[in-house]
């Protein structure tokens, strides 16, 4: 079964999608204010806008940080940038430079930092630490001090909140 909203008076009404097709409008009859107002069976619009504007392919010149879906957002691709990466929920207003949309209330608005910079040898390498953050960065399951600054290697798990992140390092030049 499945809820829409009342667009009028904002109440769910439920019904049996296994019923419908794909891309199948249907017309429903608010039966508290009367309102009619129609939907159509597919998958959600955020979703669909959400993977067009990061797609899975993108890995950025400087590496991205995958945000594994959970139950308080969608997957999500941040493609990283030299320097500081500053990570967090976000908010309106927000002034970290990665915000993560999503409904996670473990995470901080600013939670922790990914820095990417370029060795001696032309490498990129990738370090993590806190912002700091009240509930803690963890690294491959610890958690890391105030003064720790871990490096990481593509592939490396970062978990903020209840929110698990993955390096995806940029591809070495040949
Ligand atoms: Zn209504």
């Amino acid at each position: 079964m499945k809820r829409v909203r009342c667009p009028k008076c904002d109440r769910y009404i439920t019904f049996d999608e296994t019923q419908y097709g794909d891309g199948q409008s249907l017309v429903f009859e608010c039966p508290e204010c009367r309102k009619q107002f129609a939907i159509r069976i597919g998958k959600s619009k955020l979703k669909a806008s959400q993977k067009e504007e990061q797609p899975e392919e993108d890995e950025g010149a400087y590496g991205s940080i995958v945000v594994v879906e959970n139950v308080f957002h969608y997957k999500q691709v941040l493609p990283l940038k030299l320097g500081d990466n500053v990570i967090g929920r976000y908010v309106k207003g927000t002034s970290v430079s990665m915000p993560i949309e999503t409904n996670d209330p473990s995470m901080d608005t600013k939670h922790c930092i990914i820095n990417v910079k370029r060795d001696k040898a032309g490498r990129l390498s990738y370090t993590l630490r806190d912002a700091p953050s009240n509930t803690g960065t963890f690294y491959m399951n610890d958690i890391l001090s105030n003064y720790d600054r871990v490096r990481l290697e593509d592939g490396s798990i970062i978990t903020i909140g209840a929110t698990t992140l993955i390096l995806r390092a940029a591809p070495e030049e040949p």
